[in-house]
Order: structure tokens, then sequence, then C-alpha cells
């Protein structure tokens, strides 16, 4: 297990809803200052207190929850809620036949409805709309999985999906699985992954019937027990690529081991064999803790989480802690300078371009931690970072980082924030996330993506990739020159020329 959890304690799904991660790990989602300041900061619990003069929206955890819960196969989704909750779904219909089509899955579509509350609703109460959207969705698409999403207005009159759920299982074939969703519960938009793993490990994590041999063989049940000891179970996140799954499962059956990913795209099938693993292993801390927990928990299986494999420090210290599990180093030293040697040839014209460029990475905690290392790694000058919120698993990276006087912000969200604090470094190329790189295009900045799901980032392939990438954009940037001189930004000059920290503070200096 690792040291970032080795204090925390699960065993939440007895009840209905999770609790929200501000509860269960403490979270700093306003913050801006050196990364030594942060890093003092959160240990003695001010980071965690700061809150905002001037904010802009910063996501909801109903999305994120229904990224993780709307990917399984053969699942339908039900959104309860006012239309208005639905608006950000109308691209994942895309996304799921990408992802799809990328793991060599057959196709499906997306398939969802939503209960348009109104205002008798909130009067009268939703539970009558939820119950005709539940049987109309499984008549129309018998799907496997019915997802049910609680958004905040059902949450905030207190509609019972759990008893709705209850009540029409016996009359439909699929399984109903309600997920505590609701916005305002969390300005910590990572809790969505909690409530999807809530709903998914109450609802749908059940052992697979064993079915005894008609005839003893006790050479194949001994192979059976073995395989599961040496199986890996990696945990894929929304942001990973199919190439990213291919790398890793690569990378673990060098050790010998046997590779398996879930849960994202799983079957319910899949789910029931979730507990057969030697080792569960995160790629992504703020992603799924809560699942890994809870699985010790009821399946007895270790995991570890630790860093996610992005460069080749980590994707190497990655690889260090699933070879110590099974006692593999020597094993693990070996592939490790194999695959360096090949890596550090590969890019080598590429560090030769990205030599003291500057870079500002921005998006996920643990993402932008690791990605900025490697910027580091290939030669770059890192000018500073922004994450979305930060929590305990990177305590160890902030005190890693290119040096405490490195400037981060957190904000999930809040373009205005970041281009006043970019506008100010000009660094010679961005790498952030999808909601943030137009923007900072507009600034005439070279962007490239931190993620993206047709594209390969994770072990020493991605490695690569984002090399050539970030050499790609550097030797031409004349789309964002042109972008800039065409598009302006809907921003004060005043506000460039303000100090974002005096933008975010404690509640009662506000
Ligand atoms: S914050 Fe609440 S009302 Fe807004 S989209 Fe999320 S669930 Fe819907």
């Amino acid at each position: 297990m690792s040291k970032y959890t080795d204090e925390l304690e699960y065993g939440f799904t007895s009840a209905l809803a999770p609790p929200v991660r501000e509860t269960r790990i403490g979270v700093c989602s306003a913050y801006c200052g050196t990364c030594a300041e942060l890093n003092r900061d959160l240990k003695t619990g001010c980071a965690q207190l700061q809150n905002r003069k001037f904010a802009q929206s910063g996501g909801c955890q109903l999305g994120l929850a229904m990224g993780i819960a709307s990917s399984l196969t053969r699942s339908a989704v039900v959104i309860h809620s006012p239309l208005g909750c639905c608006s950000g779904f109308g691209g994942s219909a895309g996304l799921r036949k990408t992802m799809r089509a990328s793991k060599g899955k057959k196709d499906e579509e997306f398939i969802w409805a939503h209960t348009n509350m109104d205002q008798l609703d909130v009067v009268n109460g939703g539970t009558e709309k939820l119950k005709e959207a539940i049987l109309y969705i499984d008549k129309y698409s018998r799907p496997e999985v019915i997802i049910v999403a609680n958004g905040c207005v059902p949450g905030i009159i207190g509609d019972d999906i759990d008893s709705v759920a209850k009540e029409l299982q016996g009359s439909v074939s699929a399984r109903i699985v309600p997920i505590h969703c609701e916005g305002f519960k969390s300005r910590y938009v990572a809790s969505g992954y909690d409530a999807a793993y809530h709903g998914i490990l109450r609802h749908l994590v059940e052992p697979a019937e064993r079915i005894e041999r008609a005839l003893p063989d006790e050479g194949k049940d001994a192979f059976e027990r073995y395989r599961i000891s040496r199986t890996v179970n990696i945990f894929n996140v929304g942001s990973n690529s199919n190439g990213d799954e291919v790398e890793l499962s690569r990378l673990v059956s060098a050790l010998g081991l046997y590779a398996k990913v879930l849960p994202l795209h799983a079957t319910v099938e899949d789910l029931s064999h979730i507990g057969e693993a030697g080792l569960n292993v995160s790629i992504c801390a703020t992603h799924d803790d809560y699942l890994l927990g809870h699985l010790k928990e009821r399946f007895g299986t270790p995991y570890i989480i630790d860093t996610l494999p992005i460069g080749v420090v980590n994707t190497n210290r990655w690889l260090r802690v699933i070879a110590a599990e099974f006692h593999l180093e020597k094993e693990a030293e070996r592939l490790i300078k194999l695959e360096t040697t090949a890596l550090e040839e590969a890019i080598e014209p590429y560090k030769k371009v990205l030599a003291g460029k500057t870079i500002y990475v921005g998006g996920g905690e643990t993402r932008i931690l690791t990605t900025a290392q490697y910027f580091s790694y290939l030669g770059m000058k890192l000018l500073g970072v922004k994450a979305h919120n930060v929590d305990r698993f990177v305590e160890e990276f902030l005190e890693e980082t290119d040096g405490p006087e490195l400037s981060i912000e957190v904000a999930a969200g809040q373009p205005a924030e970041e281009l006043a604090i970019l506008n100010r470094l000009k660094p010679d190329l961005y790498c952030g996330h999808m909601g943030a790189n137009g923007w900072v295009t507009r600034l005439g900045i070279p962007v490239i993506p931190l993620f993206g799901q047709s594209l390969n980032y994770m072990g020493y392939s991605g490695a690569f990739e984002l090399a050539r990438k970030a050499a790609k954009a550097i030797k031409n940037t004349n789309f964002a020159k042109n972008i800039s001189s065409n598009v302006s930004l809907p921003l004060r000059q005043s506000w460039f020329e303000s100090d974002i920290r005096d933008n975010i503070k404690p509640d009662d200096l506000l």
C-alpha cells in the first residue's frame, strides 16, 4: 500500500452516498504562490481555507462522475435534473465512439435521457419522472446497466433515488446504479470520481460465481491460482488513451506479470472479476484511491498509489514499485536500462530543440507535476504550474519540483487568473488541459495538449511522443501568433496588471 493512503480509512459503501473529498482527504482548491509556500500551507491547513473574491465557473462533479460511469459497456444513463445539467453531454457520444474504436471494442451509441425537472417538480418531487425515464430507457435500449445520476435540484429537495432504484429493480432487466454526484456538495470536482465508484462498488462489483469442475483438475486449479496471484490490474482513467494502456500493459507483461486494464469501458462481467488480482495499480491518485481502498477491504488485494508513469523518471519509478511487490527488482532494472537507452537515443534531436526554452504546465495535479518534471528532464526551463486542485497525494511532488520558488496556482477552471499569470511569465510553450488551451493560444503562446484520448503520453513510448510534440510546437509558432493577432481576449488591461494573489484569500479576509 502507498504511503499516500496508509492513514486513510475506507468502508464507506454501506452509506447511500460517499463523503466529499473536502471531508475525506482535505483539499485545496484556491491558491497562488510558490511550491514551497503551498507545501507549508498544506501542512498547516491554511491552503485548504483559501477562497477567491472573483470566480469563474469551475466544473461540477456530475460531469466527472458520468465520465467514469457512462463509459461502461452496454450502459445507458438517466440524468435526474433540470435540462441544464446535461449541457456538457453534447460531445460525449463522439468521445465514446472514438475511445471504443481505438480499443477495438464494438461500436456503441451513448444512450442517455434526462428527467427535465421543472418548477412544479421542485414542489411535488421528481421521482415519478425518474421512474418513467428508467422504464423508458430500459425498454428503448435494453442496456445491462442503467446509471442514474442525481443533480443538485433532486438532491436539495430530497428525491430518494435509491428507493426508486430498489422499487424498479425487479421490473427491468438492467442493473440500476444510483450515483450521488450533486454538484453543490463539493467544490472539489474530483469528488465525482468517488461518487461514480461508490455506485459501481455498491451495485456492480460482485464476485463472479464459481462453477465446480465436473472432473477435478489440480493442475488447472494451481495454474489459475498462480495466474491470479501474478495479475496486475491497471486502473485506467478518462484522460489516458488506448496507446497508454497498450504501453503500460507491455511494460508490466515484460516483467513476467499478467496485465489487465480496468474499469473504464468494462463490462459487468469484467467487473465481476476485478477482485481476481495479485496487485491493483493506480496510474493517477486523483482518480482512484477510493476504488482501490475499497477493493482492498473487500477482496484483500494490495494496491499501489504512487506516481503517474509520464516521462522517464516517473515511468522508471512506477515500474520499480510494481516490481518490488513481486520481488522482480533485477528484472525491472534490466527492462529500465533497455528502454531508457533506446529512448535517450530517440529523443536526442528533440532535446536540442527544447534546451533552454521555457514552459508552463496546467491541468490535473499529479499529471502536471509529473509532466513538468519530464520537461525539466528534457532541458526546458519550468516557469510555473497550475493545478485544478491539490491534496495529500502530491505533497512529495511539490517538494521535488524544479525549485521551491516555482510559481503554482491552484484553480479549477478560472482562465482569467491563469491568463494574467501567463501574460506576465510569457513562456515559450504551454502544455495544458483542453479547457484552457484555446484561451492561452489567444495570448500568442504556442500550446500542446496535456492529454488526448487518441495520443500516447505514458510509458517510454509516451515520453518519446511528448518530446516530439513539444519540439514540433516550438519549431513553428505561427498558428498561435496568427490567432493572437486576429482574436482578442475579453479581459481589461487592469486585470492583466493586477496581482492574482490579491484575488485569493481565506474567507474571513475576502
Ligand atoms: S452544479 Fe448542480 S445544477 Fe449545476 S450542473 Fe452540476 S448538478 Fe447541475
